[in-house]
């Protein structure tokens, strides 16, 4: 099922207030399993909100708008929502004798603006609110044979948020199971670019069960592969054949899958080996010792990390950004914290000049283990928050990558 977000506000518009609503409810949805294909913001203008939904009804199996039910003149949703499914409003009496019944308890008198508030398209679904004036609707529009639902909740986030989960999730998650489930499986990657692996599962992308898409983290790819099917076990077996020709096309660098983490992935490997790990660091703030005992704290058994590494291991002479040099300091680090293995990050300091600069710096990784030294150049170095995220997470794949 495809959703789209559409949230109502001048002020959302223009950046006066930030758009929480939309991004409440885009977690939700995700939680449920339906796609969000768009999200848009629209000004209490009642022609282009008319205008975006009459958008949304054509591509969209529902539309969630928040906003523009409150009782003023700009408070328009109710009307572009009759314009756009070209019904009319109607008075709704059980919503005239709510209102009643709520001025009355406030001992207010009830102003003919009031009773905008009682107006709904025809054939509307009120959606209660127990917290607030405003109801919320449904319409359930024909678009050719295809059905779209354009559910509407107030604007204010505390009403959104009751009636999103008292009554829209339920819908969705009603009109989902009429067509099947969603069943996701994340193949997580580490140490190659996002392009690279596009270019090697193209042929995956393309299809719509499963789908198959890529998200870019610093130094990672997630590959997610999506079934929709009328139970989890035929869902699992779409998923299946796709995630083996995915694993056979992209091999060691695939290190995990959904739940899993590259550092715990990186712990078990060094437990099966009964084998205990130093590290010295530069650049990264001591990611990769932060990191590791998240999971494995006791296999660290020394974790230095700053700028100057030659004073870290008590070295008269500095250590520079160079093979040699790293292969010494992981040498010595591994006899001073008496580990099995040793993992040490030289990288240029100062700032990185950024992805597209001629020269990112670069760093020397070296790992000293019981059978000698070996060491890797990587095309990053520099001190900024970007580069420390990045080292971190190439040098804990370095690690993986050799104990594989
Ligand atoms: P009311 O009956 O209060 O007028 P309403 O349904 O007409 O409710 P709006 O007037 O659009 O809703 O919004 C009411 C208030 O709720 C806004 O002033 C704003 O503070 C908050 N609000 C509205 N939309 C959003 C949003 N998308 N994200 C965060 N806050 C919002
Ligand atoms: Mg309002």
């Amino acid at each position: 099922m495809n959703v789209e977000i559409v949230t109502t506000g001048t002020e959302l518009l223009l950046g006066e207030i930030v758009d929480t609503n939309a991004a409440t409810i885009a977690r939700r949805l995700r939680e449920i399993g339906v796609n969000l294909y768009y999200k848009t913001t629209v000004g209490d203008n009642r022609a282009r909100l008319a205008e975006v939904l009459r958008l949304g009804l054509q591509r969209s199996d529902a539309i969630i708008v928040t906003g523009g039910l409150g009782p003023t003149v700009d408070d328009i949703t109710r009307e572009a929502v009759a314009d756009a499914t070209g019904r009319p409003l109607e008075l709704r009496t059980d919503l005239v004798e709510r209102l009643q019944a709520l001025f009355a308890g406030w001992g207010r008198p009830l102003t003919p603006n009031n009773l905008r508030q009682a107006y709904l398209p025809a054939g509307a679904i009120v959606m209660p609110n127990p917290i607030g004036t405003a109801v919320g609707f449904i319409v359930e529009h024909d678009v050719g044979g295809r059905t779209c639902a354009i559910l509407c909740m107030p604007g204010v986030p505390r009403e959104m948020e009751r009636m999103l989960a008292d009554h829209v999730l339920p819908y969705l998650r009603q009109r989902q199971g009429e067509s099947g489930i969603i069943v996701t499986r994340t193949l997580h990657v580490a140490g190659v670019g996002e392009s690279l692996i596009d270019d090697r599962i193209a042929p995956f992308m393309t299809g719509s069960n499963p789908t198959v898409g890529l998200a870019a983290h610093l130094g990672r790819v997630d590959v997610r592969i999506a079934a929709r099917a009328p139970t989890p076990e035929a869902a699992a077996a779409l998923i299946a054949p796709v995630e083996a020709a995915i694993r056979e096309r992209l091999g060691r660098w695939i290190y995990g899958a959904d739940d899993e983490t590259l550092a715990g992935v990186v712990a078990g490997l060094l437990r099966r080996r009964r084998a205990t790990i130093a590290l010295l660091e530069t650049n990264t703030a001591g990611h990769i010792a932060t990191m590791l005992r998240e999971t494995a704290a006791d296999l660290v058994v020394m974790a230095l990390a700053g700028s100057d590494p030659a004073g870290l291991l008590g070295l008269e002479t500095p250590l520079a950004a160079e093979e040699a040099d790293a292969c010494r300091a992981a040498h010595l680090l591994r006899e001073r914290g008496n580990a099995d293995y040793a993992l040490v990050l030289l990288a240029t300091q100062g700032p990185n000049q950024g992805f597209w600069a001629a020269d990112r710096g670069h760093t020397w990784l070296a790992l000293a283990t019981p059978d000698g030294v070996r060491s890797e150049r990587f095309g990053v170095g520099g001190s900024d928050e970007f580069s420390s995220r990045w080292l971190a997470v190439y040098g804990l794949n370095y690690l993986r990558l050799q104990l594989l």
